[in-house]
């Protein structure tokens, strides 16, 4: 059963939200040449929260502009060791305004205040802290003496984890010596404006980080600029296929991070309880937008009715609601749009013969939920066993033997992640030598570190971010 509780909302006070932003450019907020603004609301009560500058053709050009002088003039020649004195700042302020940072990504976003405060903020500052100290050993990265910067990059991010995924891109570019113009996602500008302000109280040299928001087209338009050196995306792989096409026949590099259809495997001697937790982290956090998502459950076939039946005892004890209750499990879906996604795949998954279970729950009036929802019966032809749903729905499967677990695992165009459940280590090693996934994880799920590398296999894209390897990608092969 589920306790009643007293609601534990975090309090809207610690954010100071302005009615109208402007883009940030050379360490400045300018209202867009043309004046277009759009408005970003929070999800889980449809409340409009301000009104943002939509970056065009003269504002990215004059974005990127300021990060080519910050490059030339600052930036490409400031020692490392000054570079990561910048980094760590931010990286400290970043901390010390983590309370009002996880608020505001709530509100703008609609994952629960648990998450954003206990995951995307601490992470956010690990990723800065990590890149800092990289900023004055790259000779040491294993890239070559003397390894340079790409220039000026252009990086585009979704709207699943602003803050986070903007340090993702962020942190690695400054540290290796490129000035950057960011576009954050249409519905979720809030944390990457905030960001902008952290940067000038960091007193970051104008110019090295621009924020240009708006909506694909504001991306599209920074993806085409002549003088970008480098595009880094994180998105879907529709649009990662566009841009592919955009900039082929030109000198710019690209690292391209998309979407996912991971494999959560549970054999038959792994522990029930803690891989039930595991299935659980693996596809309802974040309301299940995270392209990583332990979206394709398989189970061995002997244990599936004893996994099932516990999966849904615990799903039936999540909370759903007020994303800033600090008791709240399963918070809003980002947007009209995505609960539309969602909402369509899963009526293809009643339509083709699976068979639907959702978690008991009152869903709010305003807003735009989900349940914890289950497929059983999926068979891997089912659309809700090939593509993204990027939402709350898992997809059941079963396999007799490892190899049969193994050939359906890899039966997906993606490649991003998997998990295996298993007390064998031996099993553990065996397995994730034959799955075609970036990141495997071995009887836990969803569990990030900078140091780690991340990234795809096949049509989940190329380029890693994080680790050495993530430096990589902002640094230029030694010409020797
Ligand atoms: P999306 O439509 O691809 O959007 C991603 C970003 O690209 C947004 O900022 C978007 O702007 C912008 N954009 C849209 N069209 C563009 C174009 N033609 N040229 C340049 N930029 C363009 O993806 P989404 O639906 O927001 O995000 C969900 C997807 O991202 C999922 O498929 C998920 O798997 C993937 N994802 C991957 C990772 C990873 O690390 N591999 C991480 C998170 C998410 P607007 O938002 O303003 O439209
Ligand atoms: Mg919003």
């Amino acid at each position: 059963m589920t306790f009643d509780y007293a609601p534990a909302p975090e309090s809207r006070t610690v954010v100071d939200i302005a009615p109208h932003y402007g883009l940030f450019i050379d360490g400045e907020f300018v209202d867009p040449i043309d004046g277009a603004s759009f408005k970003t609301i929070n999800p889980a009560t449809e409340e409009v929260l301000a009104d943002i500058s939509e970056g065009g053709a003269a504002d990215i050009d004059r974005a990127v502009r300021a990060a080519r002088t910050a490059y030339k003039t600052t930036w490409s020649r400031m020692p490392g060791a000054e570079r990561a004195k910048y980094l760590y700042r931010i990286a400290r302020i970043i901390q010390e305004r983590s309370r009002e940072l996880a608020v505001l990504e709530t509100l703008d976003n609609g994952k629960p205040i648990r998450e954003s405060r206990d995951v995307d903020l601490p992470l956010t500052a690990a990723h800065f802290f990590y890149h800092a100290g990289w900023a004055d050993k790259l000779q040491y990265a294993g890239l070559g003496p003397d390894p340079r910067p790409y220039g000026v990059a252009g990086q585009i991010i979704p709207w699943n984890f602003p803050l986070l995924m903007l340090a993702w891109k962020i942190a690695p570019a400054l540290a290796t010596g490129n000035t950057v113009v960011l576009k954050p996602a249409e519905t979720t500008p809030l944390t990457a404006l905030a960001f902008a302000d952290i940067c000038q109280q960091a007193e970051l040299p104008p110019g090295v980080v621009n924020i240009v928001t708006g909506a694909g087209q504001t991306g599209r338009l920074l993806v085409e600029h002549p003088d970008v050196d480098k595009i880094a995306f994180t998105g879907s792989t529709e649009v990662g296929k566009a841009i592919q096409r955009a900039i082929a026949g030109t000198r710019k590099a690209l690292t391209l991070e998309l979407g996912g259809k991971a494999a959560n495997i549970v054999f038959d001697d792994a522990p029930i309880d803690e891989a039930v937790e595991g299935i659980v982290n693996g596809i309802f956090f974040n309301q299940g937008h995270v392209c990583c998502a332990g979206s394709r459950l398989l189970i061995q076939e002997s244990i599936r009715d004893e996994v099932l039946d516990r999966l849904k005892q615990r799903l039936s004890t999540l909370r759903l609601g007020d994303p800033l209750d600090k008791n709240t499990d399963i918070g809003a879906i980002n947007s009209a749009e995505q609960f539309a996604r969602i909402d369509e795949i899963v009526r293809s998954g009643d339509a083709e013969g699976a068979e639907r279970w959702s978690a008991p729950c009152a869903i709010p009036e305003r807003g735009w939920w989900y349940p914890p929802t289950i497929f059983t019966g999926v068979t891997q032809a089912h659309r809700i066993a090939r593509e993204e749903i990027f939402g709350p729905v898992l997809s059941v499967l079963t396999f007799r033997t490892p190899d049969e677990a193994i050939e359906k695992a890899n039966n997906t165009p993606y490649g991003l992640s998997a998990g295996v459940w298993t007390e064998k280590g031996s099993r553990i090693l065996w397995m994730a030598s034959r799955l075609r996934a970036g990141t495997v994880w071995a009887n836990t799920f969803n569990k990030f570190d900078p140091a780690s590398p991340f990234g795809g296999y096949k049509e989940s894209g190329f380029g890693r971010e994080g680790g050495r390897q993530g430096l990589a990608a902002y640094l230029k092969a030694e010409v020797v």
